[in-house]
């Protein structure tokens, strides 16, 4: 079987085809510390793409509520499980090791354990028939796309599960947090690897995942080795669908938006009320098949030089392309084991910001045009404070983003100007 680079994983791995990778990669940053849950993202892709007769339970985007919540139901304890199991079985343990931490290119150490490719070699062996360790969900797992909604687990300290203390930071003692989930357009995409019809393939131009649904048999292999259970069967067709990444937008194709055909950012993304999606295109270096060092490009800035947004789950082995900042107030086991070992780091830097972090902050959800390159005008200190016992300063600096054609369309400052309406008009009637 091949071997391919991981770089979440810091190492080499088996997957089923030969390493090759596209000149660019759709990816996003998601701000769970920011999301309100109002699922607003989730309608936007449902009233554009599965609104129809088969779709009724199709959800691409979807916002489930942490610890309890999932769509399909209990999808990451299972697939935890079963990688769990793996390792039992192998004598191994899904550790990593922080230590051999390098840079950008090896920014969480080496995962030692098994992916769910490697896991189905020592399973069903290197010719076997499942190529991802992974499951179907039951028809009853997919009913509720929300299910357990804002639901935190009992305070332990009472009989009854409340907490009369109150809670404070760095770790709350009843908890949840909104995880926001769309297909991430792996770079090693599961899908793709268990599909014996070699109906899935990536795109050249964006490294947008996509099922060739003329070649699709509805064998449901997709549903299963997809370790973040994206990958959707329909019934009244029999072949299986998955988030497009809205790529006609992508390409720049919307006449309304975009005269310029600029890249523009996928429905779900333009439509976020909380402002913590940003989206972008990530450039590859065709050698070594990572990111390109693209300093200036606000993914490259928050992914690889702060690390202050993650992989979910990165030891599944799909090297996912949506990337999260870990929510500030919940057990860091808990982040570790869903974002890796950067989780603690990723969470202090997200707390005391730097002042290039800050302002690249502003341009969440501030155009729907990608965000190729920012640059930064600095502003005068306004404000000074203690973060953690350390001193900490805020400068009313100012982002500007400019997209693919270097066209400025963004510029926010630090400090959110006040407008005050003229007396004359109390209100805005
Ligand atoms: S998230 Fe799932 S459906 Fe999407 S590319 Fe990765 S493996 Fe395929
Ligand atoms: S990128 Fe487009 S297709 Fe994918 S979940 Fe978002 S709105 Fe839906
Ligand atoms: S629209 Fe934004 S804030 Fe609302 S649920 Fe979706 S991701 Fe969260």
């Amino acid at each position: 079987m091949p071997t391919v680079y991981n770089w979440q994983l810091g190492r080499k791995m088996h997957y089923p085809y030969e390493e090759r990778h596209p000149r660019w990669q759709f990816a996003a940053v998601f701000n769970t510390n920011r999301c309100i849950g109002c699922q607003t993202c989730t309608m936007a892709c449902k009233s554009t793409w599965t609104f129809s007769k088969g779709q009724e339970y199709m959800w691409w985007n979807n916002v489930e509520s942490k610890p309890y919540g999932g769509y399909p139901q209990f999808w990451d304890m299972k697939l935890l499980q079963l990688l769990d199991e793996a390792h039992q079985r192998e004598g191994r343990e899904a550790a990593w090791d922080p230590s051999q931490k390098d840079g950008a290119q090896r920014p969480y150490g080496v995962f030692e354990g098994m992916t769910i490719f490697e896991a189905a070699v020592k399973r069903y062996g290197p010719e076997g028939h499942t190529r991802a360790l992974g499951y179907i969900p039951g028809d009853e797992e997919w009913r509720a796309p929300n299910i357990f909604e804002d639901t935190a687990p009992p305070y332990e300290g009472d009989r009854m599960g409340f907490s009369k203390e109150g809670v404070s930071l760095p770790e709350h003692k009843t908890w949840f947090f909104h995880l926001q989930r769309i297909c991430n357009h792996c770079t090693y995409p599961g899908c793709l690897a268990a599909c014996p019809r070699k109906a899935i393939y990536k795109r050249q131009e964006d490294g947008v995942v996509l099922i060739d649904q003329s070649r699709c048999r509805g064998y449901k292999k997709c549903v299963e080795g997809c370790p973040y259970k994206k990958a959707m069967y329909r019934g009244t067709t029999r072949v299986s669908e998955k988030c497009v990444a809205c790529y006609p937008r992508i390409e720049g194709k919307d006449p309304h938006i975009t005269p310029d055909g600029v890249p523009i950012e996928t429905r779900c993304m333009a439509a976020c009320v909380g402002k913590i999606r940003l989206q972008g295109l990530a450039r590859i270096d065709q050698t070594t098949g990572d990111w390109a060092g693209d300093r200036a490009n606000p993914l490259y800035f928050l992914v690889k030089v702060e690390k202050v947004a993650l992989p979910l789950y990165p030891q599944f082995g799909t090297e996912p392309n949506i990337y999260y900042m870990p929510p500030r107030w919940v057990p860091r086991a808990y982040l570790r084991q869903m974002f890796g070992p950067g989780a603690d780091d990723a969470v202090n830097k997200y707390m005391a910001p730097s002042r290039e972090l800050l302002a690249v902050l502003q341009l969440f959800r501030s155009t729907q045009k990608i965000i190729f390159r920012y640059e930064i005008v600095e502003g005068k200190k306004v404000f000074e404070t203690e973060i953690n016992g350390k001193p900490w300063s805020m400068y009313n600096d100012t982002v500007i983003g400019f997209d693919k054609n270097g066209t400025e369309v963004a510029r926010l400052t630090v400090e959110e100007p006040v407008y005050t309406r003229p007396a004359k008009h109390p209100n805005s009637i």
